[in-house]
């Protein structure tokens, strides 16, 4: 359905300096394939999305979508509109319309839908995003969680024969991440035509058919998920697949547990550690406020690896050579909750760690 080949882009800069944001892509997508297109940022993944809709036109290479070249002269643009659709990190809604409005607009002027049968579509549309009941509202009295959903309706409204996404969560709140991406999921599984850019591995790996690990201007690794996640060819890939996320507190005298507590719990929903978070704050809240509520400074590093779903919470006093324990206190009531505790030196200090 799209071919890509050798696409490049490169900017001129005001002062006229160039960046070579894409080098060399390459890469077919079938029909009702889901890829995932992952990667650090700053590397293309964005200027690809934009280049394969044209909004970005390339400076080199060839897009091909249904066998005709949409970077030949002539070629009519609004036809490729017609055809992929796009969703925006930041839902670029009109702000003055509707969400029905909002919804009805494209296929009104650029399709000629009948008012009354856009509507009718439209309000289906939101039905199957869970909106119905917003229709009326404008957008600016709707959660980041809902805009986008409205934006995916809107996006649906035009049949695209594929949607791109462009980071579609991560402009939100962490409590509105599942919303959107479980509307995702279900496109994934009526078997709509999807690229998704996204920071969300767990997502990319449940539903995607393929992914593209992209580095440096170019498509570096693909494959299907298992390949991606499970047995990457490359090393970087391996390392960016498994980086970890992390939480750091510096823990001093004038330490204000109850705001330090909210941030973990927002990461912990950000990173789909739900089921955990009580027992990361129980743990957090044993060891700072009873255990080790003598010792001070003490810097708290929460980590994750969101693939591997392996969390640990470590307790680190710099420069100390001996647990920072008092004598003969065991952690038992913790213990008893988490998976391991180990104590042990490092290069700066010693720390308590626990596996949870
Ligand atoms: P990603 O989405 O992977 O984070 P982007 O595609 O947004 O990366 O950007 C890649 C690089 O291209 C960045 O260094 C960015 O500064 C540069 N870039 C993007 N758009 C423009 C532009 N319109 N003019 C100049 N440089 C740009
Ligand atoms: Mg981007």
């Amino acid at each position: 359905m799209i071919s890509i080949k050798h696409l490049s882009k490169t900017f001129t800069n005001p002062d006229g300096t160039q960046i070579t944001v894409l080098k060399d892509v390459n890469c077919e997508i079938e029909k009702g394939e889901v890829i995932s297109i992952i990667g650090p940022s700053g590397t293309g993944k964005s200027t690809l999305l934009r280049a394969i809709n044209m909004l970005e036109p390339p400076t080199g290479g060839e897009i091909w979508v249904d066998g005709e070249n949409i970077m030949a002269k002539g070629y009519r643009l609004d036809k490729l509109r017609q055809k992929m659709g796009m969703v925006f990190q930041n839902f670029n809604l009109f702000e003055h319309m509707t969400v029905l409005e909002n919804i009805i607009y494209a296929p009104m002027r650029l399709k000629k839908v009948p008012e009354d049968a856009a509507r009718k579509e439209a309000m289906e549309l939101l039905n199957k995003v869970g909106l119905a009941q917003k229709a009326d509202v404008y957008p600016s009295s709707l959660s980041g969680g809902q805009k986008q959903r409205v934006a995916i309706a809107r996006s649906l409204a035009m049949h695209p024969e594929v949607i791109l996404f462009d980071e579609p969560t991560s402009a939100l709140d962490p409590t509105m991440v599942g919303e959107v991406l479980s509307v995702i999921r279900q496109l994934a599984k009526e078997g709509l035509t999807m690229l998704i850019v996204t920071h969300e591995m767990r997502f990319a790996r449940d539903v995607s058919s393929r992914i593209f690990f992209m580095k440096d201007g170019i498509i570096y690794e693909d494959g299907s998920p298992q390949q991606i996640f499970e047995n990457p060819r490359r090393s970087a890939t391996k390392a960016f697949v498994n980086r970890i996320q992390k939480l750091v507190f510096e823990i001093n005298e004038d330490f204000d547990f109850l705001s330090s507590d909210t941030e973990v719990k927002r990461f912990c929903i950000k990173y789909n550690l739900t089921s955990k978070v009580d027992l990361i704050s129980y743990v957090a809240g044993e060891m700072l406020l009873n255990h080790l509520k003598d010792v001070r400074p003490l810097t708290v590093r929460l980590t994750h690896a969101e693939l591997s779903s392996e969390t640990a919470m470590d307790f680190m006093v710099e420069g100390a050579q001996n647990s920072p324990l008092p004598e003969g206190d065991n952690l038992d009531d913790i213990r008893a909750k988490v998976i391991d505790i180990v104590e042990e030196p490092t290069s700066r200090g010693f720390r308590v760690k626990i596996l949870i």
